[in-house]
């Protein structure tokens, strides 16, 4: 059969045996939404938790923290075991707490501990800035200035090799900092043997999950990683700032936190009010203030989706959209010079593809005013991420043919090839 029919996309719908959720969710009308990796879309139930926990702060005043169906004070641990399958986590090695940007911030003002020789923090050279930004920072307050950061360079430009990063594991580093998922290429980078290699050479490690969480599974307990954390926006479906959450694994219980905050309290002695910060024994130790209760009330219903649907579900629907979209750039834009700049290999493919174009700018307006929603980054990158939870195969097979039409007709030519302040 003809690879490049809609008819063909419809049989793999019809037949693929892990269906998609679509109908728990409201889908933009007429609009075809490939950016999931940056804004997850809302699910009823999210919108029935977030009314839920609105409605509890409207019933019981003050006393919501401890009553009703979801009591605030526990809000953070209750979210935090709806995550445990997806990141492979036990639940008290998880926190739904802070935003990733302030997470990181912690988890490094926490494990990095500059001795002697061992003063760097290893990242990369591709990773999103704020978690740059948050190294950097880091350094100066620990009076290093930035030659104390190391980031692996990228041999192409799009993904990294594991083996350069063990090479840059020396025993100079203090502390590894990485992303689980390259946020432009899509890279998976291997974490199971990024984590065996630092700890052998006795160096801590953790992961920014952002652009995998939800998409690709996860053992961080198996895999003695000593931390991540990641935001609930993208791939979970949170909503927008979402509250992000962070991973302890069990080995670091009792490590005293970097940063000190009420929240942070043995739950039983935090309203004793002492100024002797007693910090949780486990992963809650690392909140700070008062938990985000509305930003997090959405996480409630997207989650239960999550937990229904099944990660290694999710990972395998994902995986068969995003081959199809390769298909599809093989069969409908062969003519028109686009670069695949995600790696190809299932184990290494993340949750969206990455096409370059020198005109990437305007031909994502072009498909904006066409009604497919994709994620331009500049200068000139394209992601397009199918949802395994609501993206279809005839999405993917209208929104290559609307591109086809696109780039034949160059009709992309009467927009500017400039971004738009967000996206
Ligand atoms: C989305 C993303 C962030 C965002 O950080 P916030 O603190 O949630 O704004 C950080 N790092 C990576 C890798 C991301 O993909």
């Amino acid at each position: 059969m003809m690879t490049n029919t809609k008819s063909y996309a419809q049989k793999l719908e019809a037949t693929f045996p892990i269906k998609s959720m679509r109908e728990a969710f409201y889908l933009p009308e007429g609009r075809i939404y490939f950016d999931g990796n940056s804004l997850g879309l809302m699910s009823k139930k999210a919108e029935q938790s977030l009314y839920d926990l609105k409605d509890s702060w409207k019933d019981y005043g003050i006393d919501g923290w401890m009553q009703g169906e979801y009591p605030w004070y526990f809000l953070a641990e209750n979210i935090a075991q709806q995550m445990t399958q997806i990141v492979g986590a036990n639940k008290e090695e998880i926190i739904v707490t802070g935003s990733t940007t302030t997470n990181l911030h912690q988890l490094v003002a926490t494990f990095y501990q500059p001795q002697g020789k061992r003063t760097k923090i290893l990242a990369d050279e591709l990773n999103f800035p704020t978690d740059i930004y948050a190294i950097k920072s880091q350094l100066a307050l620990k009076g290093y200035d930035e030659s104390h950061l190391v980031q692996v360079a990228s041999r192409d430009g799009q993904t990294l090799y594991e083996q350069d990063i063990i090479d840059a594991m020396t025993d100079e580093i203090a502390l590894i900092v990485l992303p689980a998922v390259l946020y432009r290429s899509g890279q998976i980078l291997d974490m199971a043997t990024l984590t065996t290699a630092a700890h052998e050479r006795g160096i801590k490690i953790g992961f920014d999950l952002c652009h995998s969480v939800g998409a690709v599974p996860h053992h961080l307990h198996d895999w003695q990683v000593d931390f991540a954390f990641w935001c609930t926006y993208k791939h979970l479906n949170g909503g927008p700032g979402s509250s992000g959450a962070l991973f302890v694994h069990k080995n670091h219980f009792g490590t005293i936190p970097g940063l000190a905050g009420w929240f942070g309290s043995n739950k039983e002695k935090q309203f004793a009010m002492s100024h002797t910060f007693e910090p949780a024994f486990e992963a809650g130790a690392f909140q700070l203030g008062t938990p985000n209760v509305l930003s997090m009330a959405p996480l409630i219903g997207a989650l239960t989706l999550f937990n229904e649907m099944g990660i290694q579900r999710v990972r395998e629907r994902s995986l068969a959209l995003t081959d199809y979209m390769l298909q599809c750039v093989h069969d409908f834009l062969s003519e028109y010079q686009f670069t695949v700049c995600n790696p190809i290999d299932h184990q290494q493919r993340g949750g969206h593809i990455y096409l370059e174009h020198k005109e990437a700018a305007r031909i994502c307006k072009a498909l904006k005013e066409r009604g497919v929603i994709p994620d331009f980054r500049a200068p000139k990158g394209i992601r397009l991420a199918a949802v395994a939870m609501y993206n279809t195969f005839e999405e993917i097979y209208d929104c290559f043919t609307i591109l086809q039409e696109i780039m034949e007709t160059k009709a992309y030519e009467k927009y500017t090839n400039e971004r738009e302040i967000v996206a």
